[in-house]
């Protein structure tokens, strides 16, 4: 049969703190800009992007796996600070 196509309305990402696959609106994307990871918000930020699940556990075992150097390919540590006080701000 033809005219089969899959369903692409709901794209996947994976966390790069839980390794787990989101939809990638439930996904914060993740930039680097100037040695720190910065929230795109709105999705529009040039660059490589990583995608994390608002939550500071999340935030917290990507930067001990280091995996926001690894994902936008800089050799250094990246700066989260503002990125765990955005996390820290939701959960209150
Ligand atoms: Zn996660």
């Amino acid at each position: 049969m033809s005219g089969r196509t899959p369903a692409r309305a709901c794209p996947e990402r994976t966390c790069v703190g839980c390794r787990e696959r989101a939809a990638k609106s439930d996904l914060l994307r993740i930039v680097a800009v100037e040695g720190a990871c910065v929230p795109d918000h709105r999705g529009t930020l040039p660059g490589r992007g990583a995608y994390l699940h608002p939550a500071s556990v999340c935030l917290g075992l990507a930067v001990r796996r280091r995996a926001f150097p690894r994902a936008f390919k800089v050799p250094g540590p990246l700066e989260t600070a503002e990125l765990a006080e955005l996390f820290d701000q939701q959960n209150q």
